[in-house]
């Protein structure tokens, strides 16, 4: 059934060049475009940029995410997007965020973020469930950083 919840992750290896306030400026410019549009079809999640590499979360109907991943893939600020799952769930992890940015702050997360290993943090090395756990984790923290 097309309206079931899905949850799909995925990341991708950052193409945006030029110095840090350039990738901060692309990394605004996704945020804000992607929470217009995934407002408009009931699609939530996160997104996170480090070590050159972008990793999302999209959750919402199977129909919904299919549609905005097919926009996601064709857009040549990244590349070599590597899709990790792609699966029913019986609830979202991220409702109340349209797209919301995890981890360092945008500005940090271009500046620093842009360093390969520079962190340690590597998705290639982990699989669906454990990307999506690191992101919720993340906005977890930052939920209860803002009580
Ligand atoms: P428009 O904004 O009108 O864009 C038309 C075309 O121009 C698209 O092909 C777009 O890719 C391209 N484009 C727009 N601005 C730029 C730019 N500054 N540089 C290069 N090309 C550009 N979109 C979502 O809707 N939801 C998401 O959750 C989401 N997450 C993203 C995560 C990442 C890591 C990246 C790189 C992009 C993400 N996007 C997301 C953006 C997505 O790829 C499309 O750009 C966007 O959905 C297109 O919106 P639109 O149809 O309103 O077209």
């Amino acid at each position: 059934m097309s309206d079931e919840l899905y949850r799909l992750v995925y990341y991708s290896h950052n193409t945006v060049t030029g110095d840090a306030d350039a990738v901060e400026a692309a990394i605004i410019s996704i945020l804000a475009k992607s929470q217009v549009n995934n407002q408009r079809v009931g699609v939530t999640g996160a997104l996170m940029f480090n070590s050159g590499c972008f990793a999302q979360v999209l959750e919402g109907p199977r129909s919904a995410v299919e549609e905005v991943f097919e926009r996601i893939q064709q857009d040549d600020r990244h590349g070599d997007v590597s899709l990790l799952s792609f699966d029913p769930v019986p609830a979202r992890a991220f409702e109340n965020w349209s797209m919301g940015f995890v981890g360092a702050s945008i500005g940090d997360a271009a500046r620093y973020g842009v360093l390969v290993n520079g962190s340690g943090f590597d998705p290639a090395k982990m699989d669906g469930d454990a990307l999506f756990e690191t992101l919720r984790g993340l906005a977890m923290e930052e939920e209860h950083a803002a009580d």
